[in-house]
């Protein structure tokens, strides 16, 4: 029997900006390609409004590339400070020296993008126009430093590896076999505009590598959830999204008729300057996405509100959940 656990959503995400070194084909930049660098003293005090409401005690810092914020460390030292635990998302292309320094800040966890460790499949997925040669070297490098980087990274802090599966399965075993090899966490996901094939392509490489299921989370009021997998003794994790919307959001919304719903309602992303919140991966405008006074006052948040009381009531009641504990 699989051990199934529930949660409720943990973090927060935020864009930080959009500026990357990479051009990754399935990249959606959290749903916005144009949104400015936020600015760090109204995020800071949207934190301390939404944390009432929604309950969460992590940030996870997303882009663009995060580390390419001016004020990253700052940063860092200023969510620690408020109690909130630090995740990042990075491509890994940051000098190896800031590793530290962002642990010292107050980062916990690191998620490294990586999809390829051959060259050719790296510069595959990404949207550059470099001359074969030089474009070869230059993927070469960046496997190289995220490489040198995630085993850098595996010593100090709780690190692991995203590893997005569209249309080919080679790559993505080469990432598991380097990750096995090494002891690092790995995470695959699908790539979500690679539609059934990237499904299919996860289930050929769990067959032919005979993974065995061993847990599922499941995560409440969010598309998100978790199928965990287990190789002879390595433990690995594949993320999924399910069909979950929010009533007052995707009720009638011609994306999800059309099927063009790239995943639902996933949770809550913080982006641009003036800040906002955005609801919706797909959809711009209000209410997809609305500043932080209106999103205050508006009927997606008294729905996010009156989903997380009953979930509370029903962990409560059936005890299901440890580590939500914490926030209950
Ligand atoms: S596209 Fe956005 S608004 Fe429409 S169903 Fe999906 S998450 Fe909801």
């Amino acid at each position: 029997m699989i051990k199934t656990v529930f949660c409720l959503p943990r973090s927060v995400r935020v864009k930080l900006n959009t500026r990357c070194q990479f051009k990754c084909k399935f990249c959606h930049q959290e749903g916005s390609m144009s949104a400015k660098d936020i600015n760090k003293e109204e995020f800071i005090e949207a934190l301390r409004v939404l944390r009432k409401d929604l309950m969460f005690y992590r940030i996870h810092f997303t882009g663009g590339e995060p580390t390419l914020y001016n004020e990253f460390e700052s940063l860092l030292k200023k969510t620690k400070k408020l109690g909130f635990s630090n995740a990042l998302t990075t491509n890994g292309q940051l000098d190896a020296n800031n590793l530290i320094k962002l642990k010292k800040a107050g980062l916990d966890s690191i998620n490294f993008s990586l999809h390829a460790l051959d060259p050719y499949a790296f510069l595959n997925i990404q949207n550059v126009s470099l001359g074969m040669k030089d474009g070869v070297n230059w993927a070469k490098n960046c496997i190289e430093k995220t490489i040198e980087n995630v085993l850098s990274a595996n010593k100090i802090l709780d690190t692991k590896i995203n590893c997005v599966v569209g249309y080919n399965t080679v790559g993505p075993r080469e990432v598991l076999g380097f990750c096995i090899k090494n002891n690092i966490k790995l995470r695959f996901l699908n790539d979500l505009t690679a539609g059934e094939t990237a499904l299919n392509n996860i289930k050929e490489i769990l067959y032919k590598e005979n993974a065995e299921i061993v847990g599922h989370e499941i995560t409440f009021i969010s598309s998100s959830h978790r199928l965990d997998y287990k190789i002879n003794n390595y433990n690995f994790g594949v993320k999924c999204i399910r069909q979950f919307f929010l009533k007052t959001l995707c009720d009638n919304c011609n994306f999800k008729k059309g099927g063009r719903c790239l995943e639902g309602f996933y949770g809550i992303r913080l982006e641009d300057n003036p800040l906002r919140v955005r609801l919706c991966l797909n959809r711009s405008g209000k209410p997809f996405v609305q500043t932080l006074s209106s999103f205050l006052k508006s009927p997606q948040l008294k729905e996010i509100k009156k989903e997380t009381s009953d979930v509370i009531k029903y962990l409560r009641r059936d005890s299901l959940i440890e580590e939500q504990r914490k926030i209950i």
